[in-house]
This record gives structure tokens, sequence and C-alpha cells, in this order.
């Protein structure tokens, strides 16, 4: 069984670490918030005073930050956990980041002899909880392949999309169709009930015909055809609005820096933009479809 390293112990990366835990491995963590190392210690973490203490004793390191500029923060310089690693160490990025940060972190890892792997996730808290999150990893053959047994304990789809970098292209490109689509659904419904058409129907008919979707069928923004949906429960996420204009703000960000036109993630951002401007960040992404129909006459 290995030491796995387990920097920022979140929403998401406490019930990752965890995961590890209950699957035999020690795991050693590290947050700046005294809540999260609280609850580290009850899943049965050990905890290190910092970045590069966690690092120092590990074989894997895992990262599961809020940003890039938290990621390259915690790994270089002098007293980062690349610097206090063993030569060779397993370093996993699975924050969702910019594409820029993603390869600096990468650069960084590789010039001082580590192993670097982006392995952004998708399937939220409920995902990291139940060990079902997708993986979308960016990183050499041997770097996924090393990865692979310790992801698994965490996921139930590990993908490897290319190299360092990769993954986090693939998670903002999936979440710019979803950031998308749930508008597209949204306006669909706030359109058939202003045609007086029942939610139902309007579900019945689209989710059996070209209009079917994920936002749709698993997501749906209004409470009833999908009982499990956050409509249901006042839109509480699930995935919260915030998180959504993160990641439209980071395709934006890609988009602009390769040169790719993508005017409606360009208007979703906006719109998610609008609609966490009037207070609703922490409101699950699918309550976009009470801000258009506040706008319908
Ligand atoms: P979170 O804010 O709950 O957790 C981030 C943790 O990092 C916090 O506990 C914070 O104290 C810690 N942290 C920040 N800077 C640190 C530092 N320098 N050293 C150590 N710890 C530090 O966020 P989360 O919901 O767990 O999300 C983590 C990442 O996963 C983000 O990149 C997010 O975009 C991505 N993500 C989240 C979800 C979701 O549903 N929550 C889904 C998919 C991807």
């Amino acid at each position: 069984m290995a030491t796995i390293g387990f920097i920022g112990l979140g929403n998401m990366g406490g019930p990752m670490a965890s995961n590890l835990t209950k699957a035999g491995h020690t795991v050693v963590g590290y947050d700046l918030s005294l809540s999260a190392l609280d609850a580290a210690v009850a899943r049965g973490l050990k905890l290190a005073g910092s970045a590069a203490d966690v690092a120092a004793q590990a074989d894997v390191v895992i990262t599961m930050l809020p940003s890039g500029r938290h990621v390259v923060g915690v790994a270089t310089g002098p007293d980062g956990a690349f610097a206090a690693a063993r030569k060779g160490t397993l370093f996993i990025d699975s924050s969702t980041i910019d594409v820029e940060n993603a390869r600096a972190f990468h650069a960084a890892a590789q010039a001082v002899g580590h192993v670097s792997l982006d392995a952004p996730v998708s399937g939220g808290v409920s995902g990291a909880e139940g060990a079902t999150l997708t993986f979308m990893c960016g990183g050499s053959p041997e770097a996924f392949a090393a990865a692979q047994p310790i992801l698994a304990l965490m996921g139930k789809k590990i993908v490897h999309c290319g190299d360092g970098g990769a993954g986090q292209a693939a998670k903002i490109c999936n979440n710019m169709i979803l950031g998308i689509s749930m508008i597209a659904v949204s306006e669909a419904f706030v359109l058939g009930e202003k045609l007086g058409l029942s939610h139902q129907a309007l579900f019945d008919v689209a989710s059996t015909s070209s209009g079917q979707c994920w936002a749709l069928t698993t997501y749906c923004p209004v409470p009833g055809p999908v009982p499990t949906s956050p409509a249901n429960r006042d839109y509480q996420p699930g995935f919260s609005a915030a998180l959504m204009l993160k990641d439209l703000k980071l395709s934006q960000e890609a988009a602009s820096h390769a040169g790719a036109a993508t005017p409606l993630g360009a208007t979703a951002a906006g719109l998610y933009a609008a609609f966490e401007g009037e207070g609703n960040a922490g409101k699950d992404f699918s309550g976009i479809v009470e801000w258009v129909r506040a706008r319908t006459k």
C-alpha cells in the first residue's frame, strides 16, 4: 500500500481522500482550512503541516484546489511540493484549472524529474462521495498508467485524453456544452409555458426526440419530470452556478488563447455572470431557468 499525499480537502478532496483510506492506503493531507482538517481527521487521514511536508512523505501527491494559481503556488518554488518530493514522485492535479497553468504545472514537474498528470473530474460531490467520478487525464502514457489504479479507487471512468493539459481541455469543452445546453433547455421550457405546453408533455417529446441531452433527461431544470434533479429541491446544488461560471470563463480564456470561435460559449458565460450577479452563486446552475422566466413578459 502506498502513502498518498492529498492537498486540498474541501467538498471534493475530502471525500476523494477518504475513498483512498478506505482502500487501505495511508493518506497524508493538508489544507488551509481548519474545518477541512477536522473533517479529514474524522475520515481517517493523517495531517501534515504544509504542502511540502505532504510531498516529502508521499509516493503520490494529489491536488484538489480552487484554481490554477493555487495549484502552481503549492507545487512550485523553493518551499513548494515539487522541491520537497523524492525525484520521480507522481503528481496528479484533479482541480479544474486553466490549460496554461496546467501546462506550467507539467513543465515544472518534469524539470525536476517528477511524473505528472492533469486529471480533472466530473460527477460532483456525490460522485466524490460514491467513488463514481469520471477522470479526464492529460500526460504521458507512463504517468497515466501509474495513476490509473489510484484514480480507479475514486472514480468509475478514467479517460486518457492526450498530453499534458488535455484533461483540462476536455473538461472545459464538456462543461461549455453543458452550460450552453442548460440554457437551451431552460429557454425551451419557458417558451413551452408561454405556449401552454405542460412540462411533462415537453419532456416526454424532447427526451425521446432530437432535443434530447443530459441537461434535459438527467438534470431537468423544471420540477416534476426528473424527480432527482435540483429543480425538485429549490435548486440546492448539485453543481453551483459559481462553478459553472468558473468553467465557462476558463473555456473563454482557452478559446481566446487558441483563437477558437465560441459565440454561444461567450453568451452562456455572460448569462451565468448576470445570474450570479443577482445573488445566485450558491444556487444550482439549473436555476438559470428562473432567471430566464423572470425576463419573459
Ligand atoms: P472547495 O473550495 O470545497 O475546496 C478547496 C479546498 O482547497 C479548500 O478546503 C481550501 O481551504 C483549500 N485550499 C485553498 N488553497 C490552498 C492551499 N494553498 N493549500 C492547501 N489547501 C488550500 O472546492 P471543491 O468543490 O472541493 O473543488 C475543488 C476543485 O474541484 C475545483 O477546482 C473545482 O472547480 C473542481 N470541481 C468541483 C466540483 C464540485 O461539484 N464541487 C465538481 C467538479 C470539479
